[in-house]
């Protein structure tokens, strides 16, 4: 069936997506795009300066590609350049080889996620995303979904539960599922400006203990440390006051960054993640982004991971011609995609997180001894993804 067809089938059906975070309001500029009329239900009434750097990886970019803000957002984002893992005193363990990286999967890029959420909002036909919304119930009585929110019931044939890793979608529909289970670090974000980017991202291992670094296209830096808590730790005297007992210390940048941060700046997040869901559907409902896979940032892919789904999902709905089947095709196809990379952020995570002198000295050893090319072969089931419709969607072709 010509894609005409799809568009025109597509233009009468409706979408609602509950939560307008990355994953949700990418769904919704795939769906409006494809020619659904769809409402995001947000809780949160304002869009602030929220959150702090993100990673899209190739496999991101070529998702925001298809949804045709590619090149919006490498405009403001910045290109890595020297990357890698070093120890707390500086010393590199291993470098990526950031040219190779490019050269057979596209760029890395770092953004700030505020800078994200403009494009993806933008994006959007006015009217679509509906803030200060929360859903307090779901049903799904036959072919159709029904949502109740603080401003009443809303209807429509498809709902796309973005709502986060938390999802009350998820709760109230999959009632058997695993809770989220803490993964026994914490993490603290935070966006610095010192007026001087750093010569290089990328990690820095201790033990038990790590910090990122990441330069932003505005100038700025995204830090991040992380290291083992106990659950819901928070220290009364100031987070800050605690990084920089902990890592002023390292390696430069790192104790002048510190240095130069406010305490206001710093977002402390226990690290989360869901255990595997035994499917992402059920009826005319999917799971998307968090909702569905959680996952510990420890690879940088939850969002790039929510954003292949959104345009998976649009994609697959465009080609099918019952809701039900192209529902079936996206779990079966973002399911053990997500899964696998979940299990590869974990692993990563746990050798990260190692603390006992013996086990991280031979873990450092392993890392200065394995080459490059490893790491990027390694990487390549995560990185080579491509849409399921490779061509990109453009405004004319929703007319
Ligand atoms: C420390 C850290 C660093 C990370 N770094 C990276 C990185 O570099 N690269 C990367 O790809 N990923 C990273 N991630 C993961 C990434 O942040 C998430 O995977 C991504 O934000 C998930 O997007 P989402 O839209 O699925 O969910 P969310 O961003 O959680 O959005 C869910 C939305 O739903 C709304 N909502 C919730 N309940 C309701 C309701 N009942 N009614 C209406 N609205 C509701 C919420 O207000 C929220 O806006 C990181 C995560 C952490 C914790």
């Amino acid at each position: 069936m010509s894609r005409t067809r799809h568009a025109e089938g597509a233009r009468g059906r409706s979408a609602i997506v509950v939560g307008g975070g990355i994953g949700g309001l990418a769904a919704a500029v795939a769906l409006t795009r494809r020619g659904w009329r769809v409402k995001v239900l947000e809780r949160a009434a304002g869009f602030g300066e929220v959150g702090a750097g993100l990673s899209l990886w190739p496999n991101g970019l070529r998702a925001l590609d298809a949804l045709g803000m590619g090149d919006q957002v490498r405009e403001q984002a910045l290109v890595e350049a020297r990357a890698g893992i070093r120890d707390a005193n500086g010393r590199w363990l291993a470098r990526t080889d950031i040219r190779e990286l490019t050269t057979r999967f596209g760029p890395l890029v770092m953004i700030h996620r505020a800078r994200l959420f403009d494009i993806l909002r933008a994006a959007l036909p006015a009217g679509v995303m509906c803030g200060g919304t929360e859903v307090t119930r779901i049903a799904l009585p036959g072919r159709c979904v029904e949502v109740e929110h603080q401003g009443g019931v809303a209807r429509a044939d498809l709902l796309v539960a973005a709502d986060g890793i938390g999802s009350f979608v998820r709760r109230s529909l999959w009632p058997a599922a695993p809770a989220p289970r803490y993964a026994g670090y914490t993490a603290w974000r935070l966006v610095v400006d010192t007026g001087r980017r750093p010569p290089a991202g990328g990690e820095s291992w201790g033990r038990g203990e790590r910090v990122g670094i990441a330069p932003l296209a505005d100038g700025r830096t995204y830090l991040y440390c992380v290291a083992d808590a106990p659950e819901g730790q928070r220290n009364p005297g100031g987070e800050l006051t605690v990084l920089r007992r902990r890592f002023g210390h390292w390696h430069e940048p790192i104790p002048s960054l510190l240095a130069a941060a406010d305490e206001d700046a710093v977002m402390r997040h226990d690290i989360y993640a869901l255990p595997p869901l035994s499917h992402f559907v059920t009826g005319r409902a999917a799971l998307l982004g968090d909702a569905a896979h959680a996952m510990t940032p420890n690879l940088g892919q939850g969002a790039n991971q929510a954003l292949e789904d959104a345009v998976t999902l649009a994609a697959l709905l465009d080609t099918r011609p019952e809701v039900e089947s192209a529902l079936a095709a996206y779990d079966e196809q973002r399911r053990p995609r997500t899964r696998m990379i979940a299990r590869r952020s974990r692993r990563i995570g746990a050798v990260a997180q190692w603390h006992s002198p013996a086990a991280t000295a031979l873990r450092d050893l392993m890392l200065r001894m394995t080459p490059g090319s490893a790491t990027l072969n390694a990487l390549t089931p995560v990185l080579d993804w491509q849409p399921p419709d490779r061509s990109t969607y453009t405004p004319a072709q929703a007319e």
